[in-house]
């Protein structure tokens, strides 16, 4: 390799946070030369302002004339390294959306503006000696300012002052007192924020690896040996085979070769629980170990963000965005639950974080292992082909059972009777086997509020929300009608404000509903309900999954937020209230989900010593993603779901790009989209196919009407579509009340 001497930069090329999709050049003045470098934060005259910007690019020479001078360096290093940049780069090209966009996403915003520093905090240390005159004086004249002074002349090293006015009740005034005397030294200190300061981590230690984990983490080791040969590597392990501590174990071994971790868990897995086992694995320097969540503080982000990029921290745990961590040296990214659609962001840059920790792998010379129980038709696809390397884990750990799965028919349900069931009676009796045994059920339902509609049986209108097309939620505990796609509220009307009936019913169900009626059969259970109502403080979550760990809740109803990764020896039961919500949305994915769910809550039972029993209620008891899952055939599922996805030309077979026009003019939404989609059918070559313009399937969101273009199929690289589709879209002038969002391998199909 030839190095190039590093010679300051004269000329620097930068990305302005603002979006003005395209890049600027400017001079470097000598005062801020030595500073400046690719990837380095700065502050640049923009038209008649200032504003903050990248450095992407240091230059020899520059065709813009008239080159304006930097005015400033944000920071003492430059913020993203060549690495980063060039996966900005990658992501930008690939997901058909401006640099500067990728930008927010890349850095977090308490970083880019660079408006919050780190806290200081004041500390105290002895100062001058006193003699014995002086000091008789002053526990005659200031008995105070002597106590406080016999406290500080004790004190070995610098103490924060408000520590030290806390242990002896003094105030402040006192303090100053003694400094101003010369007896105390004051001094201010940047401090870090730390979100899990408070608390106490117990160290753990390695636990036996049983045959199957060995040669798993063996098969990882190698390739942390050689990682520019390694491939992504698909750690496919059933709910319970101990997953997580291989992960725990190579990174043990990543750290052991000098280099740094990443770990990525979905946010709502983001549990205590989780970031405890990763920071009592690595207690010995729990400084070492950085949390990112969307629960942190500004300060505490600023914090965390600057411990991973001073190099302080080695292993970064968090969601989505921690793919972004300012790691060097990197050495493995773990992805768990890689099946998750929550790493895909719905908004732009819209990158698929699994995608880019695998883009970032190989750009960094590094090992990605993706774990799931249910992977991704896509991954799966990739370890069939050999583009990943597939290792398995079929055994729970210490062998212990796959639960046992019950399908309940809700038809023959519905007629035995006559209303809605909620429960069927094979489930409420094995709820009442349990709670006999003094052991716990979850009962799952991915639908919150109470009735799902408020329907009119005069007139047969509906309660829908003004601004989407969907029905309003009824939320008995507040009383209210919600939407839960836009949050709009609605007191619920005594008549029916279309005919003035009162002839109002209410139908369909969600947990909190579930909670009641549960409540109502079994009146001395100990019920509790987990959803995004109900744990709107964060301290409530925790509370919950505290007494539900301790035994003191025997029934917990809830939405995902049971779903995933949590830990219970004591669960035997799961139930599933309805297992066809999915199944029924107009989406070629709705089937995996459903098989992923079905398997993901399933996997809650018999964690312990006692083997668990799953019901799963359904209206569609045959169908094949509900079959499989009870069997947990999931190689069986595997090859199903590919046939037909590759017989419909559907992703992972083909590419598919969703292209959503909207606006608050119907028609103005629809002329538009039919314009694009006839540019569209003019520039592309002929092997994509072009979907009509159509109202989207939620034809009305927030005030917007919709409507999508879906695009298809193509052997090309992905990259080269998007930059079709960016020249496509920068020749047409759409109006200004007209919005275009491109969403490239979309899972939002709605
Ligand atoms: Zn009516
Ligand atoms: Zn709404």
């Amino acid at each position: 390799m030839v190095c190039k001497p590093i010679v300051a930069p004269r000329l620097v090329r930068v990305v302005i946070d603002r979006a003005i999709h395209r890049e600027l050049d400017y001079s470097v003045p000598d005062s801020l030369a030595e500073r400046v470098s690719v990837g380095s934060r700065v502050r640049v005259p923009f038209r008649d302002k200032s504003g903050l910007a990248t450095v992407v690019a240091t230059l020899e020479h520059s065709d813009a004339k008239g080159l304006r001078p930097i005015e400033a360096v944000v920071g003492d290093a430059p913020m993203l390294s060549t690495h980063l940049l060039e996966l900005a780069n990658w992501i930008g090209a690939y997901y058909c959306c401006p640099i500067e966009t990728v930008m927010r996403s890349m850095l977090p915003q308490v970083i880019r503006k660079a408006k919050v520093g780190f806290k200081r905090q004041l500390f105290v240390q002895p100062g001058r000696k006193i003699d014995r005159d002086e000091l008789e004086k002053l526990q005659k004249r200031a008995p105070r300012q002597a106590e406080l002074l016999e406290a500080i002349s004790k004190l070995e090293k610098p103490k924060r002052v408000a520590d030290l006015l806390r242990q002896t009740s003094l105030d402040n005034q006192t303090l100053r007192a003694l400094a101003k005397r010369g007896l105390a030294v004051l001094r201010e200190e940047a401090v870090e924020r730390d979100p899990h300061g408070d608390e106490q981590f117990i160290p753990t230690t390695n636990l036996v690896l049983n045959e199957e984990q060995t040669r798993v983490l063996k098969e990882i080791t190698e390739a942390l040996e050689a990682p520019e040969k390694a491939r992504p590597i698909l750690l496919h392990g059933v709910t319970g085979s101990g997953k997580t501590e291989i992960y725990l174990q190579a990174i043990r071994a990543s750290l052991d070769r000098g280099h740094t971790a990443i770990v990525l868990v979905p946010e709502i897995s983001l549990t205590p629980q989780t970031v405890e086992r990763f920071k009592g694995r690595f207690a010995e320097a729990q400084d070492a170990v950085a949390v990112l969540h969307s629960h942190l503080s500004e300060g505490e982000r600023h914090d965390e963000w600057h411990k991973i990029h001073s190099g302080r921290a080695r292993i970064v745990i968090g969601a989505r965005s921690a793919v972004f961590a300012p790691l060097k040296n990197l050495g493995l990214i773990v992805v768990d639950e890689e099946h998750e659609t929550t790493y895909k962001q719905e908004e732009a840059p819209r990158y698929h974080a699994r995608d880019v920790a695998v883009v970032r792998a190989k750009i960094e010379k590094c090992v990605v292992l993706l774990g799931s129980a249910t992977p991704s038709l896509e991954s799966y696809h990739n370890a069939m082909t050999g583009k990943y390397q597939l290792a398995t884990l079929l055994q729970r750990v210490d062998e212990k059972q796959m639960p046992l799965m019950r399908i309940v028919d809700l038809r023959s349900e519905r007629r035995k009777q006559k209303s809605l069931a909620i429960l069927s009676d094979k489930l409420r009796d094995a709820i009442a086997d349990r709670l006999g045994k003094r052991e716990q059920t979850i009962l799952f339902l991915n639908r919150r509020g109470f009735s799902t509609s408020l329907l009119c049986s005069n007139c047969g209108e509906a309660r829908n929300c003004p601004n989407c097309s969907v029905a309003l939620t009824f939320h008995r505990q507040v009383a209210r009608l919600n939407c839960h796609l836009c949050g709009h509220t609605a007191a619920v009307p005594k008549k029916c404000p279309a005919c003035g009936q009162d002839a109002l019913i209410y139908s369909g169900f969600g947990t909190e509903k579930v909670e009641a009626t549960v409540t109502q059969i079994f009146p001395n259970a100990m019920v509790r309900r987990m959803d995004a109502d109900s744990m709107s403080r964060k301290e409530a979550y925790r509370e919950t999954l505290r007494n539900f760990r301790a035994g003191k809740i025997d029934i917990l109803v809830g939405t995902q937020m049971i779903a995933k990764g949590l830990h219970f020896p004591n669960v035997t039961l799961v139930g599933i209230i309805n297992a066809d919500l999915a199944l029924h949305l107009p989406d070629f994915r709705a089937g995996e989900r459903t098989f992923q769910l079905l398997t993901q809550v399933a996997g809650r039972a018999g964690r312990g010593e006692t083997p668990g029993e799953v019901f799963v209620q359904t209206f569609t008891p045959f169908s094949p993603s509900i079959q499989f899952a009870r069997h947990h055939d999931f190689a069986g599922y595997f090859q199903q779901e590919l046939e037909f996805r590759e017989r419909c030309d559907f992703p992972p077979f083909q590419h598919a790009v969703l292209i959503t026009i909207r606006s608050e003019h119907e028609a103005r939404a629809k002329f538009s989209a039919e314009t694009l989609r006839r540019r569209l059918r003019e520039t592309l070559p002929t092997e994509f196919v072009l979907g009509d313009a159509a109202p989207a399937p939620l034809q009305k969101l927030q005030g917007q009407f919709r409507f999508h273009i879906l695009i298809r199929g193509g052997s090309r690289r992905i990259s080269g579509l998007s930059r079709l589709i960016r020249e496509t879209l920068d020749k047409l002038p759409f109006p200004e009340d007209v919005a275009v969002a491109v969403d490239v391998d979309p899972y939002q199909l709605l």
